[in-house]
């Protein structure tokens, strides 16, 4: 088989299916990515999320024995939304990170992955492939690099000549020998704009992440978020885009080639207070198809009741005081009481003092502690 031509129809089919960048990457272990993930294990600074060993996060051949290129794609998003709701005062509107516009991009990416290897096997019978996205081992953005999609900028995204970082990645694992590509010639150069516009210092040395500090991670755990952050989260419900939106190569970037990914405004920038009753079936219903959506209505409803502390909405006031009586979660109830201290008018103190005498949970009592002690402020 000439797979240099192999190459060429892959390419051409891949623009047929709707795949804005494509790029050949070889299989070999990723050395330079392995010592990374063993630093950022060491210092404490990973997710919890990652999926498998730094083994098999960094070599190929764990995943598909033969393994001999990865071809890695792309999808652009969008980076504006049109007719977006304004959050004015006593309508306040939270909102999810671009990553989260739209339909779920894991399976508008799984569906064109395999689209790719559909044609991969209709064409070369023998192909073995192993299909990834966000969730699998390897490293979607060391990949990408090594494929020529995008350089890592110190905002750790891939960033494209064509699209900036607004780009859903994938790969495809083959042992078919193809050519590999040449890995894009640029970089971020003297510029630290994302180090510094990033609001909890996640950002450190600038390409290294430490997520337990990253507001994109921060807003799915499910626990009391720590009290320093509390107050960095702002309206952000899911997400953080800071360090994409301030980038000088996103500039101007803004491309809706999927209809997949155009985001109902009212879904991805919702009013905040009624996010606070809202039942599970009407939350997915509601936000069931979102990728936001997938750490359940929790998260949701704890970062939502930061927002409104965020803006003091003094019209939250009677929803907030309700969960913190009412609510069965200790996270929501203890979040609740906090948020009505940040709040901070006389109601609010007088509604922490009466709970507090039938609360029974010691961290929520901690927490109403702490509201208690705006009044001192
Ligand atoms: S996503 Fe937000 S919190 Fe995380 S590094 Fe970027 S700016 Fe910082
Ligand atoms: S803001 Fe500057 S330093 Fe950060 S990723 Fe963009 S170009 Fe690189």
């Amino acid at each position: 088989m000439d797979f240099h031509q192999f190459k060429e129809e892959v390419i051409a089919h891949s623009k047929e299916i709707g795949i804005d960048k494509i790029g050949f990457a070889s299989a070999d272990v990723f050395g330079e990515l392995k010592a990374r993930l063993k630093r950022q294990q060491e210092l404490g600074y990973q997710s919890g999320f990652e999926k498998g060993s730094v083994q098999e996060r960094t070599e190929p051949g764990r995943l598909l024995p033969g393994a001999q290129s990865i071809i890695s794609i792309a999808l652009a998003y969008p980076s504006k939304m049109h007719d977006a709701p304004k959050s004015k005062k006593g309508d306040r509107r939270g909102i999810f990170c671009r990553a989260s516009w739209g339909q779920d991009y894991h399976n508008v990416l799984r569906d064109r992955l395999h689209r790719l290897g559909a044609f991969l096997q209709e064409k070369f019978p023998e192909v073995e492939l192993k299909t990834m996205v966000d969730t699998g081992e390897l490293s979607d953005r060391a990949v990408a690099e090594r494929a020529g999609i995008g350089f890592s900028g110190k905002n750790c995204a891939v960033i494209t000549p064509e699209f900036g970082s607004y780009v859903y990645l994938g790969e495809l694992v083959t042992n078919i020998p193809f050519a590999p590509d040449d890995p894009v010639e640029d970089s971020c150069g003297d510029c630290n704009i994302c180090v510094d516009a990033c609001p909890t210092d996640a950002l450190v040395q600038g390409g290294q992440l430490n997520a337990q500090r990253c507001i994109a991670f921060l807003t799915q755990t499910k626990d009391f978020l720590p009290d320093e952050f509390r107050t960095k989260i702002g309206n952000r419900l899911y997400g953080c885009d800071t360090c994409q939106t301030v980038c000088p190569k996103n500039r101007k970037k803004d491309f809706h080639n999927h209809e997949e990914f155009e985001p109902d405004p009212d879904v991805v920038k919702p009013r905040l207070t009624p996010l606070l009753s809202i039942s599970n079936r009407q939350f997915k219903e509601k936000f069931g198809f979102i990728s936001g959506s997938w750490r359940g209505k929790k998260p949701i409803q704890r970062n939502a009741i930061l927002a409104l502390a965020h803006y003091r909405d003094e019209t939250a006031i009677d929803e907030l005081i309700r969960l913190m009586k009412e609510d069965p979660r200790p996270v929501i109830r203890g979040t609740a009481a906090w948020g009505l201290g940040k709040i901070g008018n006389p109601e609010c103190f007088q509604a922490i003092e009466e709970a507090k005498r039938l609360e029974e949970d010691e961290k929520v009592l901690y927490e109403m502690e702490k509201g208690l002690q705006f009044l001192e402020q």
